[in-house]
């Protein structure tokens, strides 16, 4: 019997679903996700970073270009104050210091001020400290300098060499300079007086102001001794103290002349870099500080508007990615149900199409599924020219049976028949089935007339040895009677002749006495 269920394995919804998605690619989607956010973040980490460093270093180098730049506008100011005096001390050296020579160096000294916007003032002083001439028009009778460092310094300083002091407060206008002076000599070398040119602090503060190096950039002009001369931002108390105690001297101009550094304040907790140069031939050292936080400024907000987008896109990309994962799960659920339910429903077929072709009662086929097994190995035999059997089986009494046993003990008795019917079926391609009431049918394909009785023979035995009580019948025993019929289908032909040859031999053996095999022969039709 071929008649086993297949659908399934090749319907081609069902290998759709077996393609689709699985449980096991969430978890590549979810790390997909999550590395692409990751890899995002990292990038422009590494990119800020990048930038950070790139801000520093070119503002670093812009600092020490301006260090530079003001190293040499210090050296430019101080150098034309400083051939001024060095040209007066010449004149006086030479031409003496008499009154009208005074008279004439007077006017010198107030045309070169004039000319140099830098100079507070130009003044000699004789070897006293008294006023001797001087650019700014001060009555000079009564004044003297004898005390000034500069003074002392020249008196006790045999040599030549220019001379920055210490800021000092002009005693003229009382406003912040710077001196440069010079030893003025006799002829026999002895001390005759100095010369000063003094530069208004004011000069440098206000090219300082002017700079771009942020609100708490700081620019220091000092003494190589560490003096400070002046400093943007400009604070009193600061002018001429001494931080030689500080790194700068004790650390960065001891290693080299000029450099860039950062820095740490102990004193206001604010991180610098800074820039330092000392000035060609005088001794003088320029300092610029900028503010870390003041330089990283623009590249702060930058990177907080990149952060802020790159953010925003990663956040977009976490919720497509979460809809996308939720939309993946959803779809794995809805895909299970519904291979669950296709598998249900796939048994249920099974059952149906079992139960369409199965007898309820005895689970032979029934009279449906013998009808269409029956045609079909009847044209198939046609075609191959080879004979088909029937076998009719009918209990024997079985009214009297039923009325003596009860229905129910009836129909037990119908589910052995078949269970003997079947078992004593034995080819795969034979098919045993219930014809109706308590008539039983079989086809045996290939087989003619000789073989079906053989078949029916070893039925009926089965069932005669079985040894059910029928007290109503002759010998006590339950029985069937069996009609056999072989046909070689012709043209024409239909099964339903050969059940009802099969018939007509099962109406014989009954009339010869039931519990026998009869067979249909031409002869019977008469
Ligand atoms: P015979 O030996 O000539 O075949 O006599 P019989 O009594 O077997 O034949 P008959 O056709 O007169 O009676 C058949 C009885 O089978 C009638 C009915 O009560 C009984 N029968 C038919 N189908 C079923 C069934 O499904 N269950 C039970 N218990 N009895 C059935
Ligand atoms: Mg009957
Ligand atoms: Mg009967």
């Amino acid at each position: 019997m071929t008649t086993e269920h297949t659908a399934g394995q090749d319907e081609p919804g069902l290998v759709a679903l077996g393609q689709g998605l699985r449980a096991s690619s969430i978890r590549p989607a979810i790390l997909f996700t999550v590395a692409v956010a990751v890899s995002l973040a990292i990038i422009v980490a590494w990119g800020a970073w990048a930038s950070r460093q790139h801000q520093l270093r070119d503002k670093q180098a812009a600092t020490f270009d301006l260090t530079r730049a003001l190293g040499q506008q210090a050296y430019a100011t101080i150098k034309q104050a400083d051939i001024v005096l060095f040209g007066l001390v010449e004149r006086l050296q030479t031409e003496g210091m008499g009154r009208r020579e005074l008279q004439r160096i007077q006017t010198l000294l107030e045309n070169q001020r004039a000319q140099l916007p830098q100079l507070h003032g130009l003044f000699i002083y004789d070897s006293r400290g008294r006023w001797l001439a001087n650019s700014n028009q001060v009555p000079s009778s009564n004044l003297n300098n004898a005390d000034r460092g500069y003074f002392i310094h020249h008196r006790t300083h045999a040599d030549s060499a220019p001379y920055i002091g210490p800021p000092l407060r002009s005693r003229s206008t009382n406003t912040w300079i710077l001196t440069i002076s010079r030893r003025i000599n006799h002829a026999d070398g002895s001390f005759a007086g100095v010369a000063l040119a003094t530069i208004d602090l004011d000069y440098f503060l206000r090219l300082y102001n002017t700079l771009d190096i942020g609100k708490n950039g700081v620019v220091n002009l000092l003494l190589d001794d560490g003096t400070i001369l002046i400093r943007r931002p400009l604070r009193i108390e600061d002018i001429g103290s001494n931080i030689s105690q500080g790194e700068l001297f004790s650390q960065y101009l001891k290693i080299a002349p000029q450099g860039i550094a950062t820095s740490y304040s102990a004193i206001d907790k604010v991180q610098r870099a800074f820039a330092f140069t000392r000035v060609d031939q005088y001794p003088l050292v320029v300092f610029v500080a900028r503010e870390k936080q003041e330089i990283l400024a623009g590249w702060r907000k930058e990177s907080l508007i990149t952060a802020g987008i790159v953010g925003f896109f990663i956040l977009l990309l976490s919720y497509l990615g979460y809809r996308l994962i939720a939309l993946m799960r959803h779809q794995i659920r809805v895909e299970k149900q519904l291979r669950e339910a296709r598998t249900k429903l796939i048994a249920a077929n099974k059952l149906l199409d079992s139960l369409a072709r199965e007898d309820g009662l005895t689970g032979l086929a029934n009279r449906r599924e013998f009808d269409a097994f029956a045609e079909a190995e009847f044209q198939r035999a046609r075609r191959s020219s080879y004979p088909v059997s029937i076998l009719m089986l009918d209990v024997d009494y079985f009214k009297k049976y039923n009325d003596n046993y009860g229905h129910q003990a009836g129909d037990e008795c119908l589910k052995i028949a078949g269970r003997l019917i079947r078992a004593n079926v034995n080819r795969q391609t034979d098919l045993a089935a219930r014809y109706g009431g308590e008539e039983f049918v079989v086809v045996l394909p290939n087989t003619d007339i000789q073989g079906a009785i053989l078949v029916a023979e070893k039925i009926r035995c089965a069932v005669e040895q079985a040894g059910l009580e029928h007290v109503l019948a002759p010998n006590g025993l339950l029985t069937i009677s069996v009609g056999a019929a072989a046909m070689i289908p012709g043209l024409g032909d239909s099964h339903a002749a050969l059940v009802n040859n099969a018939d007509q031999a099962l109406y014989q053996a009954k009339h010869a006495g039931r519990n026998c095999v009869a067979s249909f022969s031409d002869d019977s039709r008469s």
